[in-house]
């Protein structure tokens, strides 16, 4: 293989798909190289798809794409290890067409998104890892070579969506170690269950679905969170926590999810259902400040290589879609103004992303991953303290409501002083400003 592309884009997750998608329907000649068996073979998700950044890719994506619920109903759980304060949020808004979110299970979606990118007219090849980028003397990128024969492939712009290890850009220097204070190691089980069962349970119907996000002791003070998602015939559970934190803990991720689903909450809802799929994977969740150099000769990252995940959303596909877009529609108008794909053009890319959400959204929340790091009570003292307070008030049993609520005070302070308390609260505020 010697043949030379526009673009090659290396990945075929969400980033690389929506790059290829974009740059082959605007008819550059574009290589797609996927080390998977399909697109979508190794990847995981939770998964939430939000409609919008398709959308802008795929206009016309409802009536083909695989889905299988649209999210009428939001829960958020803050837990301790026998219950949850929660808040709900389900509104009729979320059930008119057009729906703005739903579940997915990727390995279909992303088969189905890859059959859009060869209708588009790009090269896809499987089972094909790239080994290493190609460069000139002056270090621009011109290329990849992959573990074939004579496996040298040529082209103008590399774009990596490799996902968050991304071998390549720390091979090559663009990008550091990863720091395991910047990655989420996380496991999901996929149980199935009726679909007539689920949606009593739930309290949905025809193709409503609920998704459910948790935080608390449920993580043993590790930095993370918790889910169960509701598909058609199946149930998504997993939870996540920082690599560092499950470095110095003696709790197994697949420990921790065992005891996410015997929690008293949760139990009933999986009952009877089969597991059939269980998966790892590594999200990158470091934010802001974790976001390295993103292009240069001859290359651009997009998606998860880019660590490009909203951790206090649960956003990563669309960060990594929009990135995967934008980073294309960078390549199209360089290419159409006839000027190269050097760092100084490509330069376009990052400012196109500063003026968006991907950036603006992932510098809002910059300083969270560390204020949440090393302010451990936020995930264990707090989320205690408040289902011992709901348990107190709510349970009747003589005691006045005003004696309940001075001990409820008593606890606080006893356990973070006034000072305390009021300085989580300043953390907390400038955090999340
Ligand atoms: C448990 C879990 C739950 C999540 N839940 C959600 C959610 O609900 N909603 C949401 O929006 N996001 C969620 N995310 C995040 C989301 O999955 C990612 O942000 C998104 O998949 C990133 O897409 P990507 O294309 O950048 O990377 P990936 O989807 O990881 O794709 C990278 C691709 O590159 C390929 N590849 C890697 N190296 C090479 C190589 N050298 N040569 C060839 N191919 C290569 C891989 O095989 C893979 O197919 C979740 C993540 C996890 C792990």
């Amino acid at each position: 293989m010697s043949e030379k592309f526009d673009v090659i884009v290396v990945g075929a997750g969400a980033s690389g798909n929506a790059a290829a998608y974009t740059l082959a329907k605007s008819g550059l000649k574009v290589l797609q190289l996927e080390r998977g068996e399909t697109s979508g073979a190794k990847n995981v998700q939770g998964a939430i798809l939000y409609a919008d950044a398709l959308e802008r890719i795929i206009p016309d994506f409802r009536e083909e794409a695989p889905l299988e619920r649209h999210i009428i109903e939001q829960r958020m759980w803050v837990m301790d290890e026998r219950s949850y304060v929660g808040s709900h949020f389900r509104s009729d808004d979320f059930n008119k067409p057009p729906y703005n979110r739903y579940t997915i299970i990727r390995a279909k979606f992303d088969k189905w998104f890859s059959d859009k990118v060869k209708e588009a007219g790009a090269l896809v090849i499987c089972e094909t890892t790239v080994k290493t980028l190609l460069r000139d003397d002056a270090g621009k990128v011109i290329g990849v070579e992959v573990d074939r024969i004579d496996g040298k492939i040529y082209a103008d712009l590399v774009i990596l969506a490799d996902g968050v290890n991304s071998t390549l850009a720390r091979k090559a220097g663009f990008r550091p170690e990863l720091d395991p204070k910047h990655v989420a190691l996380a496991v999901k089980e996929i149980h199935f269950l009726p679909k007539d069962v689920i949606e009593s349970r739930f309290n949905i119907q025809d193709e409503e679905g609920v998704v459910i996000e948790m935080m608390g002791k449920i993580t043993h003070g590790m930095m993370g969170t918790g889910f169960l998602y509701t598909n058609s015939d199946s149930i998504s559970v997993g939870v996540g926590c920082l690599l560092s934190d499950f470095m110095t803990q003696k709790i197994t991720p697949y420990q921790l999810l065992e005891q996410l689903k015997a929690h008293p909450s949760v139990a009933p809802m999986l009952e009877g259902g089969e597991m059939k799929e269980y998966a790892a994977h590594l999200i990158p969740e470091g934010g802001y400040h974790a976001i390295p150099q993103i292009y240069g000769d001859g290359w651009m990252i997009v998606g998860d290589s880019g660590m490009f995940v909203n951790a206090v959303h649960r956003e990563g596909s669309n960060l990594a879609m929009t990135t995967g877009r934008i980073a294309a529609e960078t390549a199209i108008e360089l290419g159409r103004a006839g000027k190269a794909m050097s760092a100084a053009n490509l330069a376009l890319y990052r400012k196109r992303l500063d003026d968006s959400f991907v950036i603006k959204d992932l510098k809002k929340y910059k300083d969270l991953p560390e204020l949440l790091d090393n302010n451990k009570q936020f995930l264990t003292t707090y989320p205690e303290l408040l289902n011992r307070s709901a348990y107190a008030m709510l349970k009747v049993d003589g005691e006045d409501k005003r004696s309940k609520q001075k001990d409820i005070y008593r606890g606080f302070r006893a356990e973070r002083s006034l000072f305390g308390l009021l300085g989580d609260a300043y953390k907390l505020w400038r955090a999340f400003r």
